[in-house]
């Protein structure tokens, strides 16, 4: 039969609005699970699915992740339902991860519902200052609320509007320095939405991918208009260079002032190699980092030339 590939760990954030790492891993230990400490490699994580048994680990590369055998069901948990953890994919933490807002800071999120994203940055800037979060959804916009609030942000400024529309002039704006655009995509990157592409017929994919990434570049390149933005970082849950490296390629050339930055340097698996600089673009894929397909690219404001000393 056909080989079986590694199974997808049960990714859990620790919601450090709500609790701390080490209250967490003692309610797991209670709970019955064994505690195997920090895990050295991706290899020690895809373990977890090779053995039976409750275990867990501390992930490598995102500090308030721990990850729990393929196949955990913690939705009943009461650690979920109290907002004290949020079950998200490793990849899918890593955008907020490399924004990296500074505590207090005033953070736009462009396309923000269902909020994971939203409640991740929110921890980060330690729920002081603003996260300013749109979406044009209002059934999406109303699941998010709900999550936010469960998750204990208070910090956040939601907006039902279209992002494109948003002016970078408002002076509400003017102390935006980190944008996170994570637009619609194909969902290519995504198990189940990997099999419906795959049956969709060719002209029809491709007319879809051609629009996604129309808006992708639009709300990138709307990101990067921003007065004071010093960093935007984008990212896709596809695996297609159309809406990845591509649209970063082109977005990147309108925007000379910026430069891409490899934020996460141990980070196995990067950008495809179609432009110079590619590289500083993290790719993930279930065989080669153990989560969903993803994509990350992180733009930088480049110094000005009296500051850096040229
Ligand atoms: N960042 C979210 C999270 O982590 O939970 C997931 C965002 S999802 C990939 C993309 C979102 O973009 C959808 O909720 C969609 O409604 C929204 N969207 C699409 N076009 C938009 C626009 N022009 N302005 C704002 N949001 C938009």
């Amino acid at each position: 039969g056909a080989a079986v590939g590694p199974a997808l760990p049960r990714y859990v954030r620790v919601n450090t609005i709500k609790t701390c790492m080490s209250d967490v891993i003692a309610y797991f230990k209670r709970r019955g699970y064994t505690y195997l400490g920090k895990a050295r490699s991706i290899e020690e994580l895809a373990e977890l699915g090779q053995k039976k048994g409750k275990r867990f680990l501390q992930d490598l590369h995102v500090p308030d992740l721990l990850a729990f055998p393929p196949g955990t069901d913690l939705h009943k948990d009461s650690l979920y339902t109290a907002g004290h953890i949020i079950l998200q994919d490793k990849a899918s933490c890593l955008p907020a991860l490399l924004l990296d807002p500074p505590v207090g800071s005033h953070v736009i999120d462009a396309c923000a519902a269902p909020g994971n994203k939203t409640s991740q940055l929110s921890a980060i800037i330690q729920n002081k200052g603003k996260v300013f979060a749109f979406d044009l959804d209002t059934k999406r916009l109303a699941t998010m609320s709900t999550l936010l609030l469960r998750a204990g942000v208070i910090c956040q400024e939601l907006a039902n509007q279209d992002f494109l529309t948003v002016s970078p002039e408002d002076p509400k704006y003017q102390k935006v320095g980190h944008i996170l655009v994570d637009p619609s995509c194909s969902g290519s990157g995504i198990p189940d939405q990997m099999r419906i592409l795959a049956d969709k017929e060719e002209s029809a994919k491709s007319e879809r991918l051609e629009a996604l990434s129309g808006f992708q570049r639009r709300a990138l390149s709307h990101a990067l208009s921003f007065p004071n933005v010093q960093r935007v970082v984008y990212s896709t849950c596809s695996i297609h260079q159309q809406e990845n490296e591509e649209v970063v390629r082109d977005v990147l050339e309108q925007h000379p002032h910026f430069s891409l930055i490899d934020a996460l340097p141990s980070w196995p698996m990067h950008g495809l190699n179609i432009f110079p600089g590619s590289s500083c673009c993290l790719r993930a894929t279930l065989s080669d980092t153990l989560t969903n397909g993803f994509f990350v690219a992180v733009f930088q404001r480049k110094k000005k030339v009296n500051e850096s000393h040229l």
